[in-house]
């Protein structure tokens, strides 16, 4: 068995003399450190005010958009629920009465459609998989919330502005990509 023989040195600190008991000097250093960055260029932004640019290829929030009319593309087909590896759509379809060809393109559509954001991977499968041009992820960055129910987003979440009534916000909620699928004639 090995026996501790040194014992512990003890350390006799020098006492601080008034200058560094008042510690005047390390206040006035921190301050001039303080200051140097307040000139600086600032790195933080004053989110969700201002956002950062996001590359062109980023996928945010799902926008359900319409045709130049101002009508609903989406049929209620399904087939991007079918894509969605993850589960996270869900919608009901109903048929257009006479009368509501100004309200929805088809034929059929969405009664009730829905997202649950907390499955979904932001992928963008069901923006390739839909055949109407319904669907698209836009710029918008991914939500925050209290609850989780706040992360279903139903039809009337995700639907975008009518472009006709409502111009301006149109284009705020499509955001600016021009390499994305915005209002196009072909079905
Ligand atoms: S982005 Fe992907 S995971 Fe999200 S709803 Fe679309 S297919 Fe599903
Ligand atoms: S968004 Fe497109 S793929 Fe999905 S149900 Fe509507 S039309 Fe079909």
């Amino acid at each position: 068995m090995i026996q501790l023989t040194q014992r512990a040195k003890q350390v006799d600190r020098r006492p601080m003399n008034w200058v560094e008991r008042i510690y005047l000097w390390n206040v006035l250093i921190g301050m001039m450190i303080t200051l140097r960055h307040f000139f600086k260029k600032k790195v933080t932004i004053k989110f969700p005010e201002q956002t950062r640019y996001y590359s062109p290829v980023f996928r945010g929030l799902h926008i359900l958009n319409r045709d130049e009319e101002g009508r609903e593309r989406c049929t209620a087909c399904g087939l991007c629920a079918v894509a969605c590896p993850a589960e996270a759509i869900s919608m009901e379809a109903a048929e257009r009465l006479p009368g509501e060809e100004k309200l929805y393109r088809e034929e059929k559509y969405a009664a009730r459609y829905e997202i649950n954001m907390l499955r979904c991977i932001f992928c963008g499968l069901c923006e390739d998989a839909c055949p109407k041009d319904a669907i698209y992820l836009s710029q918008t960055f991914a939500p925050s919330n209290y609850s989780r129910k706040g992360f279903i987003y139903k039809k009337e979440d995700l639907l975008i502005p009518d472009p006709v009534t409502q111009p301006e916000e149109y284009k705020k909620a499509l955001g600016d990509r021009p390499d994305r699928k915005k209002i196009s004639k072909v079905n």
